[in-house]
């Protein structure tokens, strides 16, 4: 096999419910995961070293050196196999860097699921998930793919089961958030209200949206515990969700640490109309209609 392409999926958070911040600095979480079609690819040929280059929007604002989640994963692989192969990554890069898309964790999956193949390992997906958790809490949702709930930092998951398609609307803004800022400004806001941190738990609601595939039932329950912060770092997202919301979303929020904003639309007709009109009133950059659930990283 002299090259290999993988496409992985962007994702949403449903529902992210933030605990306490527990001592070693993390907090638990829950974390209902949807992957929706925003496709990164993640191509590796055969090479000496393990080097990587992107193209496609948002390239410029990607690392190309040791800090690339994609040439963190293939190391590791390669470290894991207890050899020292070479592949050369080229990441088309289509899901919003820094947006709350778990992109960089998608590029992570794409290279492991890549470079397995390449390099002829045949690592069964277990152990591609053992290694994905240690590159980052994201990653081992990105291999799976689908819709699933995330436990403990997000990386313990277990398969939801959904019916039909759901489609959604995402516009996503100039410059991006931090995700340890985004948490950070969380943990400020909430010891500023001295408020109780509830523990996290799946909403059986949202749950139960999911399995009957139901999206107004769905856009009535979606949650993120990360969006006030969010607001607060950047208050232009308030007219973004507010201009979806006018137009007949029937829920909008921002996606994970933001400062992509999620819409859930009617259909595949209402999605691409929120497309259309939500820059007319709000400050995006993009916005782009998509549906969930998809696959998780998956051979071309
Ligand atoms: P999450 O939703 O998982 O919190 P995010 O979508 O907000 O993440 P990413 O797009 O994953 O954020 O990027 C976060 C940072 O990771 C970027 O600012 C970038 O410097 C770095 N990074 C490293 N490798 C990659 C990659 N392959 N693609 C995108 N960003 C990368």
């Amino acid at each position: 096999m002299s090259s290999v392409t993988v496409r992985v999926p962007a994702k949403v958070n449903v529902q992210l419910s933030v605990g306490p911040l527990r001592e070693d600095g993390f907090h638990d979480l829950v974390n209902v995961f949807h992957a929706v079609s925003i496709f990164d690819e993640v191509a590796a040929k055969e090479s000496e070293s393990i080097t990587v280059a992107v193209t496609g929007d948002w390239a410029d604002q990607v690392p190309v050196d040791d800090e690339n989640l994609a040439i963190r994963a293939a190391r590791a692989l390669a470290k894991h196999a207890g050899r020292g192969y070479g592949a050369d990554l080229v990441i088309r890069k289509a899901i919003p860097v820094a947006g709350g898309m778990a992109g960089g964790s998608a590029d992570a999956a794409g290279a492991l699921v890549a470079c397995n193949e390449l390099w002829g390992l045949g690592l069964p997906v277990e152990d591609l998930m053992e290694i994905a958790a240690d590159l980052g809490s994201d990653v081992p949702f990105s291999l799976m793919g689908g819709t699933a709930l995330g436990t403990g930092r997000g990386e313990r998951l277990t398969e939801l089961p959904t019916a039909g398609t759901f489609h959604w609307t995402f516009a996503t803004a100039h410059g991006g958030l931090s995700t340890p800022r985004v948490y950070a400004e969380c943990d400020r806001l909430r010891a500023a209200a001295m408020a109780e941190v509830p523990w996290p738990e799946p909403d059986a609601d949202l749950v139960a949206a999911l399995r009957a595939g139901d999206p107004h039932a769905l856009g009535r329950r979606l949650s993120n515990d990360l969006q006030p912060a969010a607001l607060t770092l950047r208050p232009a997202l308030a007219t973004t969700l507010e201009a979806g919301r006018r137009l007949g979303a029937l829920g909008a929020i921002v996606s994970g640490s933001g400062p992509t904003c999620a819409f859930l639309a009617e259909d595949a007709a209402h999605a691409t109309r929120l497309a259309r009109a939500i820059p007319e009133s709000a400050p995006t950059r993009t916005t782009t209609a998509a549906h969930g659930p998809t696959p998780g990283a998956t051979i071309l």
